[in-house]
């Protein structure tokens, strides 16, 4: 995906990973399991695919106006803290 430095820390050295993504957009949500990232091993930032995300982006949309159907739905609580 990437062949370059960590734009915050400079290492070259990243991982792949398959991370939780969860997709906000004016308080409509779509969690996308198993979304592949690069992770800074020196650092820990998280970086996304722009293809992934644009594509992530279109499934939201679609399942937003009933063109696609997501796989499940889960619940999520809720708890103020105050
Ligand atoms: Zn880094």
């Amino acid at each position: 995906m990437r062949n370059t430095r960590c734009n915050i820390c400079g290492s070259d050295r990243y991982e792949r990973r398959k991370i939780e993504y969860l997709y906000s957009h004016k308080g409509e949500y779509l969690l996308v399991p198993d979304t592949p990232v690069e992770v800074c091993v020196n650092c820990g930032v998280v970086y996304y695919d722009a293809a992934i995300l644009k594509e992530i982006e279109r499934r939201f949309f679609a399942i937003l106006q009933n063109a696609e159907k997501p796989d499940r739905y889960i619940q999520v609580p809720q708890k103020s803290l105050a």
